[in-house]
């Protein structure tokens, strides 16, 4: 496999570094400084990320607001043209933006495709809904005219984290704008160039300056500063548990709604009756799509005992034949890198069998790639750590169950609740399992496959609030009642 960058527009890739874009122009952080960002396919040095600072955010904010008025004011049916016209350039400049993807995170070509195909979609999709009613008519009395109708908070902060870069950014972005919201989006400091470069779009296709403002650097400065910022009315933030927690807090204080995706520890539940066949290949899918840097991975198997063994045999003898390089990509970061080695030290300490995998991954050429061998546990108890906390990389653990209530506590024995698939011809047990388990979505005799239309989002610590669908333009606007006296003919009869 050539290395990801390999295809890379040079021009991008100037040392002179990635800036923020505000106003609708590049803006380099205000120090001059620039975060050290690599290449996690070959361990190399690449361009260095703006690191963002209290007053970069407080220009975007500012640029933001500047452009609110305007934009809520936009007629709604010319908002709903711009947007598509942005999902048909993301299609025209799909190579560019696959380059760029690929050079911050490794991912193959065909993931990288099919979420740059699926970031258009976002834009295409909440277009295409602008002109859907905003309200209803409410028959209260006959002297008074009521209504409903959502208006945009204003400013909105967008956090997004590494795994899945333009297509989360465009998720949160897309509803946020066509409910007549300004953005101020802030990427992982790690994978922030198609966030930039989606930015570059939307101004190039005429959207007005500030509508869509990026700001770039650390978490715990840029991050925070968006969060905590005055005219910021709502943040859809996407990332880990603790982030969302420390979020959660600055939101309560401030009195701010929030979108949280936080993460996953998703169940595939296969009962005996299951098409075996189809339900393996759909377990190794999984687990180790993007290399498992999935938030809705299936990372826990739960097998019916009566085919325990067969099914996770099957299910081993397809992850041994996958190739690191080739079907997935490297871990996104150094950090995430060693953090999955340290659950191979905690499953060996744990006592969990491991079938496969269980070690860094050599592809040659990208010897310094962050590269992890897929890797399968049987026999795991879901007391066990590595049944209980996200990885996020490629690592699977098998539990075997023997009934249907077994199989409903073992999922829900979780502080997730993010996806669960349930594996049955039984269309009666599938259906009472779904309506069982405790996750935000929930699939039969198939794995995750979800799209813009379907709304996404968690049960427990895997957050709140609904990302995609036509849910999510509730989450991006709030209601408001207007009621209109209606004065009564003969009270408006001269009195004498
Ligand atoms: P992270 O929480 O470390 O970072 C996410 C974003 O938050 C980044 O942009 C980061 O710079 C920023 N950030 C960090 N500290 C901050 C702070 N104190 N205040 C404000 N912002 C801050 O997450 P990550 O490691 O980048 O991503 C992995 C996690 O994201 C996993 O747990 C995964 O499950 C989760 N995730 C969830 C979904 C979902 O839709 N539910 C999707 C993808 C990833």
């Amino acid at each position: 496999m050539t290395s990801p960058t390999s295809t890379l527009d040079r021009e991008s890739r100037t040392q002179e570094g990635l800036d923020h874009w505000i106003g609708g122009e590049r803006v380099p952080p205000g120090d001059g400084r620039y975060l050290p960002a690599v290449d996690p396919a070959t361990g190399h040095a690449t361009v260095g990320v703006a690191a963002g600072t209290l007053r970069d955010v407080e220009q975007a904010v500012e640029a933001a607001k500047g452009a609110a008025a305007g934009w809520r004011r936009y007629p709604s049916a010319d908002r709903g043209r711009i947007m598509i016209s942005l999902a048909q350039a993301i299609r025209a400049q799909r190579d560019r933006f696959v380059d760029l993807e690929r050079a911050d995170t490794g991912k193959t070509l065909a993931s990288a495709r099919a979420e740059v195909e699926n970031s258009a979609q976002y834009f295409e999709f909440y277009g295409g809904l602008v002109n859907l009613p905003i309200g209803d008519v409410l028959d209260v009395a006959p002297d008074q005219h009521v209504f409903t109708r959502r208006e945009p908070y204003g400013v909105i902060g967008v956090i997004t984290p590494w795994n899945l870069p333009l297509n989360q950014a465009a998720r949160a972005i897309a509803p946020a704008l066509v409910a007549g919201n300004v953005v101020v989006a802030k990427p992982a400091e790690t994978t922030s160039r198609t966030t930039v470069e989606l930015a570059r779009l939307a101004s190039a296709t005429g959207f007005p300056p500030g509508v869509l403002n990026v700001v770039l650097g650390e978490g715990d400065v840029v991050g925070t500063a968006i969060v905590s910022h005055d005219a910021v009315r709502k943040v859809a933030f996407t990332g880990s548990v603790a982030v969302g927690r420390s979020i959660g807090r600055i939101a309560a204080d401030r009195i701010i709604p929030l979108t949280l995706e936080l993460g996953g520890k998703s169940s595939n539940i296969v009962f005996e009756d299951a098409d075996l066949d189809f339900a393996a290949g759909e377990a190794v899918r999984a687990f180790t799509l993007n290399a498992g840097q999935v938030c809705s991975a299936g990372t826990r198997l739960l097998v019916q005992r009566s085919i325990y063994n067969q099914f996770v045999d099957a299910v081993a003898a397809a992850t041994r034949a996958l190739n690191p390089g080739d079907n997935f990509g490297p871990m996104i970061t150094r950090s995430q890198f060693l953090r999955v080695q340290e659950y191979f030290d905690v499953a060996r300490n744990e006592g969990a069998r491991k079938l496969v995998g269980g070690s860094v991954a050599k592809v040659e050429g990208q010897e310094g790639g962050f590269y992890i061998e897929p890797t399968v546990y049987a026999d795991v108890d879901n007391g066990m750590r590595i049944a209980r906390e996200e990885i996020f990389g490629p690592v699977l653990v098998a539990i075997p169950f023997d009934t249907e209530e077994d199989a409903i506590r073992i999922a829900n024995d979780s502080p997730y609740g993010l996806i669960a698939s349930v594996w049955s011809r039984d269309i009666s047990r599938a259906l009472r399992v779904a309506d069982a388990i405790e996750a935000g979505q929930v699939f039969v005799n198939v794995w995750n496959t979800l799209s813009v239309q379907t709304p996404f989002g968690g049960h427990k610590q895997s957050g709140y609030g609904r990302e995609k669908g036509i849910e999510a333009i509730s989450h991006y606007s709030h209601l408001k009642t207007v009621v209109v006296k209606i004065a009564s003919p003969l009270s408006n009869l001269p009195s004498n």
